[in-house]
This record gives C-alpha cells, structure tokens and sequence, in this order.
C-alpha cells in the first residue's frame, strides 16, 4: 500500500466518522427541539406509563390499550379504598356509641 493510499484512506475514514457524529448531532438535535416544544406546551403524563399526553386527556392514560386497563382496574380499586376510607371509621363509632348507649342505659 502506498503513502498516497493510506492517506485517501485515513481521509474517507474520518469523512465517514464526521459523517456519523453530524447524523447522530442531528438526531439529537431533532429530539431535543421535539421534547422542548411538547415541555413547552401544557401537558399531562399518562398515569400508567408517564407518557405527555394532551392536558385534557380523560382519563388520563396514553393512547395504550393496556394503559387504559390498568388505570380501570387502578381506579376501581381506589374507589373501593375510598369506601373503606370512610366506612370503617363510621363502623368503629358506630360500635363506641351503642357501647356507651348499653352502658348507660
Ligand atoms: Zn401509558
């Protein structure tokens, strides 16, 4: 192999490498701006997966089936704590009081 062939070489080389590094800039580049602009806007994040979704999305989940699911299951299920939320402290003061009624009369 010649100097001149090496150097043609080394020279396409690091065309190539310049070639890629500008791609991959650009690439971040484009995802930066896309990310900023949504960030700039307001959002929401789906629930399930903290996906931005649109700010009135409702329920709100991404566009994802299984999201959709899951934020079901997770709201039925939060509804029910929230029963129990109130409905075991009504029980226990309900039982104090009949106590304190038997008690005294
Ligand atoms: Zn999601």
């Amino acid at each position: 192999m010649s100097r001149a062939d090496k150097i043609r070489k080394a020279a396409q080389r690091t065309a190539g490498e310049v070639r890629e590094a500008a791609k991959r800039q650009r690439d971040t580049q484009r995802r930066e701006r896309a990310r900023r602009e949504f960030a700039v806007g307001e959002h929401r994040h789906c629930s399930v997966c903290w996906a931005p979704i649109p700010l009135d999305a409702d329920p709100p989940v991404c566009s994802d089936e299984e999201c959709a699911e899951k934020q079901r299951k997770r709201e039925g299920s939060r509804k029910r704590l929230t029963v129990m939320l109130y409905l075991f402290p009504a029980i226990a003061i309900l039982l104090v009081l009949l106590q304190a009624m038997g008690a005294s009369g």
